[in-house]
């Protein structure tokens, strides 16, 4: 399956000079949304993990039914005020501003292996931040997986952990 010819670009989105890779294409395609489904669930298979975690909310998407195609629970990594109960909250720096992402406390076993995935890495801050996160509250983080990397922001080689991706782009 050609996963590329299912993404569409929207250039000068959400600003002008971002050429947004759009994955609603993707979703509406029964046979190319499986397909994704899939390749995201055998980068990430030999990690073992105990746990799939989403990044809200694309990462959801994939997240969800990755972590069903593994057998494995799944972690929601929420924007912050989205969750009930306790939290663990996470803050980290953005090019203006910064931003908090949280995850429900007491879910995830202290060691637990948690892969991380999300539809597209840029820059690497969202992904990073929540490898911390992860970090923070005692999970054992085996790796982070993407549908699209956008090469020649830094982004993989800023996560501190493995890093694999379906499909590479230039940013
Ligand atoms: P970053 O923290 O810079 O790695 O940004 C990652 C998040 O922003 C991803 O979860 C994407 O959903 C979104 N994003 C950033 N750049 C793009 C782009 N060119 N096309 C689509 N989504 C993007």
């Amino acid at each position: 399956m050609d996963l590329d010819s299912h993404i569409r670009r929207i250039p000068d989105f959400p600003k002008p000079g971002i050429l947004f890779y759009d994955i609603s294409t993707l979703l509406h395609n029964a046979a190319a949304w499986a397909a994704a489904v899939e390749r995201m669930s055998g980068l990430v298979a030999d990690w073992k993990p105990d746990l799939v975690a989403g990044i809200e909310s694309r990462g959801f998407l994939f997240a969800a039914p990755v972590s069903i195609a593994l057998g494995t629970g799944m972690v929601m990594v929420r924007k912050v005020g989205k969750l009930p109960g306790t939290v663990v909250s996470h803050s980290y720096d953005l090019e203006y501003g910064s931003d908090t992402l949280q995850v429900s406390d007491g879910l995830v076993p202290r060691g637990a292996r948690v892969v991380l995935i999300d539809d597209l890495i840029a820059t690497g801050g969202t992904a990073r931040a929540t490898v911390q996160l992860l970090q923070k509250i005692g999970a054992a983080v085996a790796g982070a997986a993407f549908l699209i990397e956008l090469d020649g922001l830094g982004g993989a080689a800023r996560m501190g952990v493995e890093v694999r991706r379906a499909l590479t782009y230039p940013a």
